[in-house]
């Protein structure tokens, strides 16, 4: 097959060349054909020499008095008339000696480059000079330009992708003939060629609407299949008790939000049923999961199952076992509540181990010390996961395990995920989302400061100091590099604990810290033996101290708006007025981008406007999820998605084999593999 063949069976890929073309992941033929340009530049417009404008532009001419010499310190320049019906013009190359040689008179070329005012004198520099009759890569049509890398420019890689598309000719399609025709979409073929050399503006459309629908179609098919397999799995039904529900609900101390009374009776729907539970509940900071996740809980515990709680530190485990503890005590079941992490004492973790083996202990908050083999449940009902992406499938498959079953699955996160990527990327899971924060929030007031009034907001700053509040600066890293002075923790730590602070005690925390370190850090700060804490993202999740109330963070502009969203949520959390003050590195204006963040507070709102400014990827962070590196279709696409989705969905009711199709097949199987939150 000619997509399979080796990149070196094109002539002209040697050893070197194919060496480069590995770079770019390019290594058959098929490689290079899904290499899709990253973008275009539009040479389509041929004009005569008579309407010569200064840009971008190409001729229809013939090349005469091509002559080349060298002169000053070695440099070579080409020169050369082109002539239409029109008139002339005047073409320069730098360094191409061969230029001269590979002309031929009276014959008709296109002629693309960018004509401009030089030394006095309009020319054209380093034109692409392709014949006429030939079919043009780099002339007189909307060229590609790809990735490259260093020997490796897009020109040549234009003519690769040239030679590779005459052997390709009839690729096989991915998808089945039926929705290409339902969805009105171009054969592989001719959307993986047009992609390259687009015959116009409308064909080049159409190929990436129908590259993006496949990406989008695999991504959600591979998703749904997953959640379908799922189905086949039995759990336990754990049925729903009014009377315990509404006891607890009469006893808190506050009245839920409509968006918690929504999640809660789905979650008790999903669990009153055999079929497992998955369940995304997605909620920015502060709107209120744990109690979501308390009563969830309930229902199990009450009726003898257990419920395990991983969270991804232990600080988060603690103040979960803790808040828990009060929110089930309140019904009489804090005493069911025990708390396994890495670091208890071995005779507390052994006593551990036998309380939940004899199911003494029916919700047990924990770290990844879950997970271990020690740890033997009794009769699990019901897993919880806590910021789910900070955990591989690995581990919460082996979580899962311990029930000998399929549990029930509730995930929690609380990095608001547009819902466009939340349906393409997790559509096995069903999703609540507490949109709404409980009221009587006071905002947090942000400002984006210059450095240049540092010296004033440190003066108001320590003023709330004095008052007893505490404060976090979260710097972009840990150590300076050349590039970037003074924006590290370790140079922050300094500044402020030796001159700018001096007078107030400062602590310092970092993700290079070991874990029992970093936890001795927080707890100092939470009993205030620490005014500042200075900091990397490591406080991003979770940690709850309600007496901080000042975010410093300096160099903002680096950081994506969910994450300063993320970190902003460290603070406000008590009955304080808290403050974000978002430093930028130097007096340059801020970004429209970062003033978004002064005018709103709603994580979702601030999600999406990344994903249209930065990509996912301004989402996800360090995330990296494999399955977003979507090559044609954008996210942000909202109707190119919708439409992929059902199509995905169709395909799964018209109960199609996917075996039919072997290319859709192998891709999906490998995108399962990516998404499997089960
Ligand atoms: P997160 O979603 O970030 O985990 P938490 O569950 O920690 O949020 O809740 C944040 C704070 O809001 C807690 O102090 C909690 O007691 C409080 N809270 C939760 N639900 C409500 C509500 N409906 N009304 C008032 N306060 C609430
Ligand atoms: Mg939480």
């Amino acid at each position: 097959m000619a997509l399979s063949l080796p990149i070196t069976e094109l002539k002209g890929v040697g050893e070197e060349l194919a060496k480069k073309l590995a770079v770019l992941g390019v290594k058959t033929v098929g490689d290079l054909i899904t290499n899709f340009p990253r973008r275009y530049e539009d040479y389509s417009n041929v004009i005569p020499v008579r309407e010569l404008h200064p840009g971008i532009v190409t001729l229809e001419a013939t090349i005469s008095q091509v002559t080349g010499r060298y002169v000053r310190r070695g440099m070579h320049i080409t020169e050369a008339i082109a002539t239409d019906e029109t008139g002339s013009v005047r073409l320069v190359w730098f360094n191409q000696p061969y230029r001269a040689g590979a002309i031929k008179p009276s014959q008709a070329y296109y002629v693309a480059g960018e004509f401009a005012l030089r030394r006095g004198r309009f020319s054209i520099t380093n034109p692409s000079v392709e014949l006429v009759g030939d079919f043009p890569v780099n002339t007189a049509r909307i060229i590609p330009i790809y990735r490259e890398t260093k020997g490796l420019k897009s020109f040549q890689i234009r003519k690769l992708v040239r030679e590779a598309a005459d052997i390709v000719k009839d690729m096989p399609e991915h998808l089945p003939q039926w929705l290409l025709d339902e969805q009105k979409l171009d054969d592989y073929t001719t959307a993986a060629l047009e992609m390259h050399f687009p015959s116009g503006p409308e064909m080049l459309a159409k190929a990436q609407r129908r590259l993006g629908f496949e990406e989008v179609f695999q991504l959600t098919l591979a998703a749904l299949l997953n959640k379908y397999e799922l189905y086949k799995d039995k759990s336990i039904a754990i049925p729903f008790k009014e009377k315990l529900a509404k006891d607890f609900v009469a006893k808190l101390p506050f009245k839920l939000t409509d968006a918690q009374r929504k999640a809660v009776w789905k979650i008790y729907q999903d669990i009153d049923r055999t079929q497992p539970m998955n369940r995304l509940l997605e909620g920015d900071v502060g709107s209120g999961k744990t109690v979501v996740a308390a009563m969830a809980s309930l229902m199990a515990i009450e009726q003898n199952y257990q419920v395990a709680l991983m969270a991804p530190t232990e600080i988060l485990a603690r103040q979960h076992a803790d808040t828990l503890y009060k929110l089930l005590d309140n019904v009489g079941y804090g005493g069911h509540v025990g708390l396994l992490i890495g670091s208890l004492k071995p005779k507390a973790k052994s006593l551990m181990h036998k309380k939940i083996k004899s199911g003494d202990v029916r919700l047990i908050v924990g770290t990844h010390a879950l997970i271990s083999e020690r740890v033997d449940m009794h009769k699990l009902g019901l897993v919880i996961i806590d910021e789910q992406h900070r955990f591989g499938v690995q581990q919460r498959k082996k979580l899962q395990a311990k029930a000998g079953h399929m549990p029930h699955v509730l995930h929690m996160s609380a990095t608001p995920i547009p819902r466009s990527i939340a349906l393409t990327l997790y559509g096995e899971l069903d999703i609540s989302i507490l949109e709404q924060m409980p009221p009587g929030r006071r905002q947090i007031k942000t400002k984006i400061c210059s450095p240049n009034s540092r010296a004033q907001l440190y003066a108001q700053i320590d003023k709330e100091l004095e008052r007893g509040r505490q404060m976090f600066v979260v710097c972009p890293l840990i150590t300076d590099s050349e590039i970037s002075v003074g924006l590290s923790v370790e140079e922050v730590y300094e500044r402020l604990s030796k001159k700018d602070f001096k007078h107030r005690h400062v602590g310092l925390l970092h993700g290079k810290m070991k874990s029992a370190e970093k936890e001795e850090v927080v707890r100092k700060f939470l009993d205030c033996k620490y005014d500042i804490l200075v900091s990397t993202t490591v406080i991003e999740v979770g940690v709850d101290i309600p007496n901080a109330t000042i975010m410093l963070v300096e160099g903002a502009e680096r950081f994506g708006l969910a994450q300063i969203h993320q970190l902003r949520g460290r603070v406000g959390r008590g009955e304080h007025q808290s403050y974000a003050f978002l430093m930028l590195s130097d007096s340059r204006a801020p970004s429209q981008r970062l003033r978004a963040l002064e005018n709103t507070t709603d994580g979702f709102k601030l999600a999406e406007l990344d994903l249209q400014l930065r990509g996912p990827g301004a989402i996800y962070g360090t995330m990296q999820h494999g399955a977003l590196d979507l090559r044609v279709a954008k996210l942000t696409d909202t109707k190119l998605i919708a439409t992929a989705r059902n199509a995905a969905q169709m395909f799964i009711e018209k109960r199609e084999k996917i075996a039919k199709y072997p290319h859709l097949a192998e891709k999906v199987s490998a995108l399962r593999a990516i998404t499997n939150l089960n």
